[in-house]
């Protein structure tokens, strides 16, 4: 998969030189490329914002460096309004837009967004990017507002990260063991919309604390009763809107298999 990120901070990604992203980008499973925006301005200043139009407080990101950034990245692979791309030359690629406006970004998304071969991220600053910029490449490509969550983040740096780091791990060959991610809190499956219950290791005593006795059991039905247990009582606890997602059925499918 190949990820485009432009940004007036490229220093804020470099996370994505460590851990799970960074080995799977040494590893070639991943094509990281971080652009400063600043490099498609031509004033003294590198200016990318102005102020508002309507008047308010704030600065808004200006569209011509945007513009001829995106272009240049995305390159043949798009062509301007009603003109067609030559086929099979470029992967479609997609661009995500950080926002506090759009879609909340879920495990459903993360799973969708893992399956494009090239991701383009905008993070903004500021209020945000000029409206037509996204308007401009919604006609030529699949565009996604995305927001990580109801609170409003200085810049869409960290949800870049977030939403790099959530789709990586789904990439084949990413993680170690591809069922990890298959018992995650999310993951789709007879589990889906529930939390996943508590993990313990060795030793077996810890201070005064022992580990729940089934766990020991070597009995991998009673195992995995008491996981889907705990992991409906955690999800009633701290996410009950999720309890009325799950579907009953698909658990008592998932008690029969074991
Ligand atoms: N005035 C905007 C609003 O209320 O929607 C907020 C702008 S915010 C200060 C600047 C940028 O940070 C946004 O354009 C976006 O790129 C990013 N951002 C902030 N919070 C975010 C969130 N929850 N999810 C995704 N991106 C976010």
């Amino acid at each position: 998969m190949r990820i485009d990120v432009v940004t007036i901070f490229p220093e804020y990604l470099e996370p994505l030189n460590v851990s799970l992203v960074g080995k799977a980008r040494a590893r070639g499973l991943l094509d990281v490329r971080v652009h400063d925006l600043r490099r498609w301005t031509y004033d003294r200043h590198h200016t990318v914002d102005d102020t508002p139009y309507g008047g308010g407080p704030g600065m808004v990101m200006k569209p011509e460096p945007w513009g001829e950034a995106l272009d240049e990245i995305l390159g043949t692979a798009t062509s301007p309004a009603g003109t067609t791309p030559a086929a099979g030359t470029t992967p479609a690629p997609m661009l995500v837009v950080p926002t506090p406006g759009g879609r909340p970004f879920d495990q459903e998304l993360a799973v969708e967004l893992s399956g494009a071969p090239w991701l383009v991220f905008t993070p903004a600053r500021y209020e945000g990017i000029d409206r037509r910029v996204i308007d401009e490449y919604a006609d030529r490509l699949d565009v996604r507002e995305v927001s990580i969550g109801d609170y409003v983040l200085a810049g869409g740096e960290a949800p870049v990260l977030v939403m790099v780091e959530a789709v990586a791990r789904l990439l084949p060959g990413v993680l170690g063991n591809a069922e990890s991610h298959q018992d995650d809190s999310f993951a789709a499956g007879p589990m889906s919309h529930l939390l996943e219950g508590p993990v313990y290791t060795k030793p077996p005593q810890w201070r005064d604390r022992g580990i729940p006795e089934v766990l020991l059991s070597g009995h991998h039905g009673r195992i995995a009763r008491w996981r889907r247990d705990q992991a409906l009582a955690r999800t009633a606890a701290n996410r009950p809107d999720l309890i009325a997602r799950c579907d009953p059925s698909s658990l008592d499918a998932h008690d029969r298999a074991e």
